[in-house]
């Protein structure tokens, strides 16, 4: 491996335990799996650089829902909420990487699709903040929060990361 000295290395492999460890929850959800979008929404964090670190096809129990959503609980829109994602298999995942959580909210767009840009995943491929087809962990404290409710520990794959000396520098 002559991409980096040995003293790199060493630095590089410090970086890469810390800061480019981030991890986020991020799911298609049943609207997005029924339109046939799983792999295009992979295939943008696959492109970007981040590292897949679990994934499953699941019918979500009700309760994992209403966990999973619980600070939206008092809504008027919440039972529609876990109903519509109740309504199918959703395909969770764990990505990580430098500022994965934040970098993978862009990628979403905003909550409400009509207000996300062209190029962001709501942006392109949805219309109604109520069919928005994927969710992403909003902070890295909620991340941590969501991959613990929705994987086992043994569920998140721990392995070397191929690409890793090509996207970071
Ligand atoms: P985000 O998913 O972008 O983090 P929120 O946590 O505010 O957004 O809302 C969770 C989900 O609830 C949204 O992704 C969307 O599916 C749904 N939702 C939010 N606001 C509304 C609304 N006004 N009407 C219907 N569904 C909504």
């Amino acid at each position: 491996d002559d991409l980096l000295s040995k003293e790199e290395d060493t630095v590089f492999a410090k970086n890469m335990t810390d800061a480019n460890a981030e991890r986020t929850f991020i799911a298609v959800k049943p609207d997005g799996v029924q339109r046939g979008l799983v792999g295009e929404i992979i295939k943008r964090f696959e492109q970007r650089g981040y590292k897949l670190v679990a994934g499953k096809l699941m019918v979500a129990p009700k309760a994992l829902l209403e966990n999973h959503y619980k600070d939206l609980a008092d809504k008027p829109f919440y039972s529609g909420l876990v109903t519509y994602m109740a309504s199918g298999p959703v395909f969770a995942m764990v990505w990580e990487g430098k500022e994965v959580v934040k970098m993978g909210r862009k990628m979403l767009g905003a909550t409400n699709p009509r207000e996300s840009a062209p190029g962001t995943i709501r942006g392109d491929y949805c219309i109604d903040v109520g069919r928005n087809i994927c969710h992403g962990s909003d902070a890295v404290e909620t991340a941590q929060r969501e991959i613990a409710l929705w994987f086992k520990d043994d569920e998140l794959c721990d392995y070397e990361f191929a690409d890793k000396k090509w996207v970071y520098e």
